[in-house]
């Protein structure tokens, strides 16, 4: 049996899925959000060579809807999973859109006309979506969801203004989850990661000053196709910031926390700091930073870029603390300076911007159960063997992307074609 079964649908689960369905593999990839892209679709920008972030994984999100060998479960997840490698019997859930996808044109007549407005995940919060909604412009399948949980109709109440404006005949208020079983020789799992949620760390301020930010909504606000067009501008009073700092390891390297790196902030935040200076020219960057760690390709060197280039302050210090200044905009930062006459100082910033740890999915446990598969200490997936870098626990189970650890963009890619090969090495009975 040729079938394999991808569980998560970002750069990793995308590229393992094309890798795959190019040699031939039937692949079915179960994507738990109504559209394929991952956090990889939410960046602006990619480091080290401030590529547009959307150019290169749209036409890979396009390529996998078409391939004739991939069949993709968007809105899905994993009920069950029985039997062993190279027989394996998956259950999954396609949750209830209320829409029927077939008819479903994505001309988005509904929203414009759905009356409830809900935060909106893909643009981190910062506005809001209708209860019918796209995930985002690009989004695959271009087809809507209604949130059920916000649905007038759904929680019945009076309305049931999309069904009289969809000319297409979609809507669906009385549609079920259903249920899919299938065969699969191999299981690849690559469900990333999320943020911690920074404002548990009371003392930067996130949720309490206006004009503190993740760095996921800044990739948002920075974003063409962001919230704000792309204008970097503050919350409290729609002001382009002046002044602008990042605390790096919000949650990470911190004994009381998360104790290991998250790998990838010290170069997203060289990153934002380059592409906000060079939406509000003029705007002076500082990053407070534990150890700078650009230890990839070009990281360095990029590292320097910012600073030579676009003024960025580099400041070697842990902030203790923000408060919300006098007027009601901006933050002060305390912080104390680095070396052995350390002072403690108190800097005034228009805005500021956290990286919190990066954690792995909610969905790690439950999944692992489902899989039989060990986590690691810090609930990433155990990849054991050494010799064998894609393997979990369970023969026939792989993982790649930022799930099995933390890793930035290319390494999500080069594992993920790991995994396919690998998939595709023990399904042939090529194994050693
Ligand atoms: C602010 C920020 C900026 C960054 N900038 C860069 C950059 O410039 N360059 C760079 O190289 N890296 C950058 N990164 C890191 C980059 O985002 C990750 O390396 C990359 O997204 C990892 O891809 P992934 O597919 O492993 O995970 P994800 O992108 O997290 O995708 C996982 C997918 O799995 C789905 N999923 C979750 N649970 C389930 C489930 N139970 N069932 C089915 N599906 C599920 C999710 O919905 C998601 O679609 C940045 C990260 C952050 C936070």
């Amino acid at each position: 049996m040729r079938r394999v079964v991808v569980i998560g649908g970002g750069i990793a689960g995308i590229q393992a899925s094309l890798d795959l369905a190019d040699r031939g593999f039937e692949v079915h990839l179960v994507e738990k959000s109504p559209s394929i892209g991952g956090h990889m679709a939410q960046l602006d920008k990619t480091f080290p060579t401030n590529d547009c972030s959307m150019c290169i994984l749209s036409p890979k999100m396009i390529m996998c809807a078409d391939h004739a060998n991939i069949k993709l479960h968007a809105y899905s997840e994993i009920e069950e999973v029985s039997g062993n490698f190279p027989e394996f019997k998956v259950t999954i859930k396609e949750k209830a859109r209320y829409v029927d996808v077939k008819k479903c044109t994505g001309c988005g007549d509904c929203i414009a006309k759905c009356p409830v407005k809900v935060p909106w995940e893909f643009e981190e919060g910062l506005v809001k979506r209708k209860a019918v909604y796209l995930p985002f412009p690009q989004a695959v399948p271009r087809k809507v969801t209604i949130d059920g949980d916000h649905c007038r109709t759904i929680q019945g109440k009076k309305c049931g203004v999309c069904k009289k404006i969809c000319q297409a005949g979609a809507i669906d208020y009385e549609q079920e989850d259903s249920i899919v079983e299938l065969d699969a020789a191999c299981i690849i799992v690559a469900i990333g990661f999320e943020l911690m949620d920074a404002s548990v760390m009371s003392q930067y301020g996130l949720g309490v000053c206006k004009d503190v930010v993740t760095s996921l909504q800044l990739e948002r606000i920075l974003s063409a196709s962001g919230p704000t067009g792309g204008h970097l501008t503050r919350h409290s009073d729609n002001m382009e910031p002046k002044k602008l700092a990042f605390i790096q390891c919000v949650g990470s390297r911190d004994a009381h926390m998360h104790g290991y790196c998250s790998s990838v902030c010290c170069m997203y935040a060289t990153k934002e700091s380059i592409l906000a200076r060079e939406h509000a020219p003029g705007l002076e960057a500082t990053i407070f930073y534990m150890d700078m760690r650009a230890t990839g390709k070009g990281f360095q060197e990029f590292v320097s870029r910012a600073k030579q280039n676009y003024g960025v302050r580099y400041i070697r210090s842990r902030p203790a603390n923000v408060q919300l200044p006098a007027g009601g905009n901006g933050v002060l930062v305390n912080y104390e300076t680095s070396g052995l006459s350390g002072e403690s100082v108190t800097e005034e910033f228009d805005m500021l911007v956290l990286c919190p740890a990066l954690i792995p999915s909610k969905d790690a446990g439950k999944l692992a159960e489902i899989l039989g598969i060990d986590l690691d200490e810090d609930g990433f997936i155990d990849m054991p063997d050494m010799a064998r870098p894609v393997d979990t626990s369970r023969k026939g189970v792989l993982a790649c992307g930022f799930v099995s650890g933390p890793i930035d963009i290319p390494d999500s890619v080069s594992q993920a074609s790991a995994a396919a090969a690998r998939a595709a090495e023990l399904v042939d009975g090529g194994d050693r």
